[in-house]
């Protein structure tokens, strides 16, 4: 078994020669019991109050955007222009969570029973936030702000490979909030499974891969009161109709495969394109994808950043070399770019003649996690709805089509949590709730409105008659 490591040092995935600073893992223990110390106080702490706390918040985080723009570039490979969006998705979020806190927190009056009567909204008590290294900030962010708001305390822990960008948000929520209220623990597996595990943690919600979610499920089946939400991975399609605009769905495919180098949960990893539009469509999808050249994360101009690690190149490397379809453009590796080494690869398309090659393969199968698409031809809606269901992700859909009763017709059927119409499948605002069936998640969708899951409810009710009137000093 191989020892837990202690400390490690992060490079830049865009130029290697680029080296942060070193990160030590954190003992769990001591974190968690800041928490639970801090609790009690926390969830008293007026909702008003809470709201004031986290608004101080957000004028840290606005105040030190370039530093956490440049931390997210560097640490990731995100190119510039998506590590602006993702800070300023962060800052955003504070405003939509105080907004769903301020309607979901309030107690609800019951006036049709035999009492009056009211449900309330309880802290859970310490929630741990378990980052993945593709949105470091935002989606531990957006768990983050909703449960303080609900007043239970946090206990975050981000991805070792996005560990100072995280080490840099946390410091900024710490300067502001009460002691223990906001708890940093880095680490690696070992140090994510002590916190979960943790009986005093009351809360779980994970971002992360399909593997590590089961687990995690599996271990904590027994504590019925812990909740567990967990947000995973997918395998999502880009639908293309006979009746699309095929221009906008290449560009739409193109940038839902390239968007932080294809790492993004619900990446365009699929195209399902009817077979009297295959060939047009097909046509454009290339050309839209020449845009996306392998270029350094840190000039804003770069589109395609590269892949986070050697082990997500090797992965890559595998799905490339499948047989069985063609491929309409074969990726490459870059092991260098401008003369900066890095995770530089090129983007990949493989169309399955023959679909049961496709279906039983292993880019079929996984989430490929990099800018790799399988394209299968259709032949009409029911066989498009038959290919699209062979994953069991159920994560985020796009259906192509000037038709909105066709696309109705589709969003019903399908089995996912997201579906877009003329869109890419990467765009998933945070005014929406975001989430996914099937492997893709537990039914407690993140994005807008998770609030509704961080807490318990308590139905109070109240037989006036049986009060003497003498209250209580
Ligand atoms: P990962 O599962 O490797 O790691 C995620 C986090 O879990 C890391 O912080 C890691 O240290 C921690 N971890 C690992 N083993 C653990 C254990 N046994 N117990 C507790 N924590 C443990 O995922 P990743 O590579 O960082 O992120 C990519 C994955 O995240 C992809 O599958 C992607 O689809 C998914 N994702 C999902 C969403 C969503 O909202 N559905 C969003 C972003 C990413």
């Amino acid at each position: 078994m191989s020892q837990p490591v202690t400390s490690w040092i992060n490079r830049c995935p865009g130029d290697l020669r680029i080296e942060l600073a070193a990160v030590q893992a954190t003992a769990v223990e001591p974190v968690v019991s800041r928490a639970v110390q801090a609790a009690p106080a926390w969830s008293r702490t007026p909702l008003a109050e809470r709201i004031a706390y986290l608004r101080e918040v957000q004028a840290a985080l606005q105040a030190a955007q370039d530093p956490l723009v440049q931390g997210i570039a560097l640490e990731t490979g995100k190119p510039l222009g998506e590590a602006k969006g993702e800070v300023g998705a962060v800052i955003a979020k504070i405003d939509l969570a105080i907004a769903d806190a301020q309607r979901h927190l309030t107690p609800r009056q019951v006036s049709d029973g035999p009492h009056p009567a009211q449900v309330r909204r309880r802290a859970k008590g310490p929630a741990a936030v378990i980052g993945p290294f593709n949105f470091p900030l935002h989606l531990p962010n957006g768990a983050a702000v909703a449960y303080l708001l609900a007043g239970s305390p946090v206990v975050f822990k981000p991805s070792p490979l996005a560990a100072t960008v995280a080490a840099q948000y946390a410091q900024i929520l710490q300067d502001v909030l009460p002691e223990g209220v906001f708890g940093l623990v880095q680490g690696g597996a070992a140090e994510g499974e002590a916190l979960c595990l943790n009986p005093a943690i009351r809360a779980v919600c994970f971002t992360g891969s399909v593997a590590v979610g089961r687990s995690l499920a599996k271990a904590l089946a027994g504590d019925f009161a812990k909740d567990l939400a967990l947000e995973l991975g997918g395998k999502n399609a880009l639908i293309v109709c006979a009746d699309a605009d095929l221009d906008a769905a290449a560009t739409a495919a193109a940038e839902g495969a390239c968007l932080t180098a294809g790492q993004r949960c619900n990446a365009t990893s699929r195209v399902l394109v009817q077979r009297s539009v295959a060939d047009a469509f097909l046509e454009r999808f290339l050309k839209a994808l020449a845009c996306y050249q392998p270029g350094n994360p840190l000039d804003p101009k770069t589109r395609l950043g590269p892949l986070i690690s050697q082990t997500a190149v090797a992965r890559y490397q595998q799905l490339l070399a499948q047989t069985g379809g063609s491929w309409l453009l074969p990726g490459a590796i870059e092991p260098e770019v401008e003369g900066r080494p890095g995770y530089y690869v090129r983007p990949a398309v493989i169309l399955w003649p023959d679909r049961a090659v496709g279906l039983a393969s292993p880019v079929h199968a996984q989430e490929a996690f990099a800018p790799l698409v399988e394209v299968f031809i259709t032949d009409d809606l029911d066989d498009t709805l038959a290919v699209h269901d062979t994953t069991e992700f159920g994560l985020t859909t796009s259906v192509f089509t000037r038709s909105q009763s066709l696309f109705d017709a589709m969003a019903e059927r399908l089995q996912v949590g997201n579906v877009y119409a003329n869109l890419p499948t990467t765009f998933s605002p945070s005014t929406l709730p975001f989430g996914g069936l099937g492997y893709s998640g537990n039914g407690k969708p993140g994005g807008r409105e998770f609030i509704r899951f961080v807490t318990d409810e308590q139905a109070v009710q109240v037989n006036a008659a049986g009060f003497s009137g003498l209250d209580s000093p």
